[in-house]
């Protein structure tokens, strides 16, 4: 089986199963006691913590989470807000972060949104022409989900710090961390997501860091662990796990040889296919994630004849699992027309360049057989 569909998930280390059992098991017990036994187990999470700290080049913490889509609401509704202010975000934001300001839209919070280019970046002069004074949140995603645009968060933030000096900045590093390297220092983020499995971790495992100084409030409330932000007993083999998955993936990362193998899949996807947009802008992208779109195609049904070869890849979301949702090809200025036929190929530091051609190779017949079928010859 050839797997490209890594940015909606990545294969768990298998190693991982040890640490699994290393904390569930062996050393089962609850940091939170008091007994020398507990207070390994603490000792070897906040060594973990650090780990994760230093990869990223952070100054401050990070609260664990039970995954991105928590962490990206915590940052949302943990903001302390005033009065009369504003939330700003990126028009292409994952749901974690739209539905939660659509929530608060509801409950009378102003929002608004920066429009981003056909590539999923966002529109500087709209950013800086909605960055007033009263805004209390600005989230901006680091890299898209969909396209694989790279945001200049370090730029943003800058902008943030002199137009809305009562803002905190919060970026969704979901896709980003793994996959190019990150200075949190540098960013100047305020808070920032990730989310392991999708760096080789365990599912179910998110943090959101939080720079030196930095407040918010908790959204879950109990027994104070997590600086009293996230209460709950940790999910110590996680945390442990996730140190372990980040360290080996930037060990692992080949942004190069990835850059050949999305170029050599792209170069031959246009010869393929005549009528195609590309989405992704390899300038200012992710080197693993290639997005397209197809006209009047439905890209699920590629998905479905390639899945039958052994190939894996990903929809756009206007036809994701769940449901339709046009706001993302609507943002990228897609016509109707193209909507059904977004797709996305995302790799990773496993897959090979004789991948790459297989891939080629099967999708040119899944797509002349469809051709074929759609003229009804
Ligand atoms: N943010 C982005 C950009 C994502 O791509 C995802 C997952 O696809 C999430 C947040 C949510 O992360 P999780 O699956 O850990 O909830």
């Amino acid at each position: 089986m050839i797997y490209l569909d890594n940015s909606a998930t990545t294969a768990m280390y298998p190693e991982i199963i040890d640490i699994i059992k290393e904390y569930a098991v062996d050393n089962f017990y609850n940091p939170s006691a008091l007994y020398t036994k507990s207070l390994d187990v603490t000792k070897d999470m906040k060594r973990a913590k650090q780990k994760i700290i230093d990869i990223l080049h952070g100054s401050g913490n990070i609260i664990f989470t039970a995954s991105g889509t928590e962490a990206d609401n915590m940052a949302v509704f943990g903001v302390k807000r005033f009065k009369d202010c504003k939330i700003l975000v990126s028009d292409i934001e994952h749901s974690a972060i739209y539905q939660s300001v659509k929530k608060l839209q509801a409950q009378g919070v102003l929002v608004e949104f920066v429009t981003v280019d056909k590539y999923g970046i966002v529109d500087e002069d709209d950013f800086i022409s909605k960055l007033t004074d009263n805004v209390a949140l600005v989230s901006v995603m680091h890299a898209c989900n969909e396209t694989g645009a790279i945001n200049d968060i370090e730029r943003l933030v800058k902008l943030t710090r002199q137009a809305a000096p009562r803002a905190l900045f919060h970026s969704d590093g979901v896709q980003a961390v793994g996959k190019i390297p990150i200075n949190l220092t540098r960013l100047g983020v305020d808070m920032y997501t990730f989310s392991a499995h999708k760096f080789h971790g365990m599912k179910g495992v998110g943090g959101l860091y939080l720079k030196k100084c930095v407040q918010i409030n908790p959204l879950i409330l109990g027994g104070g662990q997590e600086h009293g932000l996230r209460s709950a007993t940790e999910n110590v083999s996680g945390i442990i796990s996730t140190a372990y998955a980040l360290n080996k993936t930037y060990r692992n990362l080949n942004i190069d040889k990835n850059k050949q193998i999305i170029s050599y899949i792209a170069e031959n996807l246009q010869k393929i296919v005549p009528n195609m947009i590309l989405n992704t802008n390899f300038e200012r992208s992710l080197s693993n994630i290639l997005s397209f779109a197809i006209k009047n195609t439905r890209g699920e049904v590629l998905v479905h004849l390639l899945e039958d070869k052994g190939i894996i890849i990903g929809t756009g979301s206007a036809c994701s699992a769940q449901k339709a949702h046009t706001r993302v090809p609507l943002a990228l200025g897609l016509s109707k027309e193209y909507f059904d036929g977004m797709l996305r190929i995302s790799i990773d530091n496993s897959t090979t360049m004789e991948d790459a051609e297989e891939f080629v190779k099967e999708f040119a017949s899944c797509y002349s057989y469809l051709e074929s079928v759609m003229s009804g010859n």
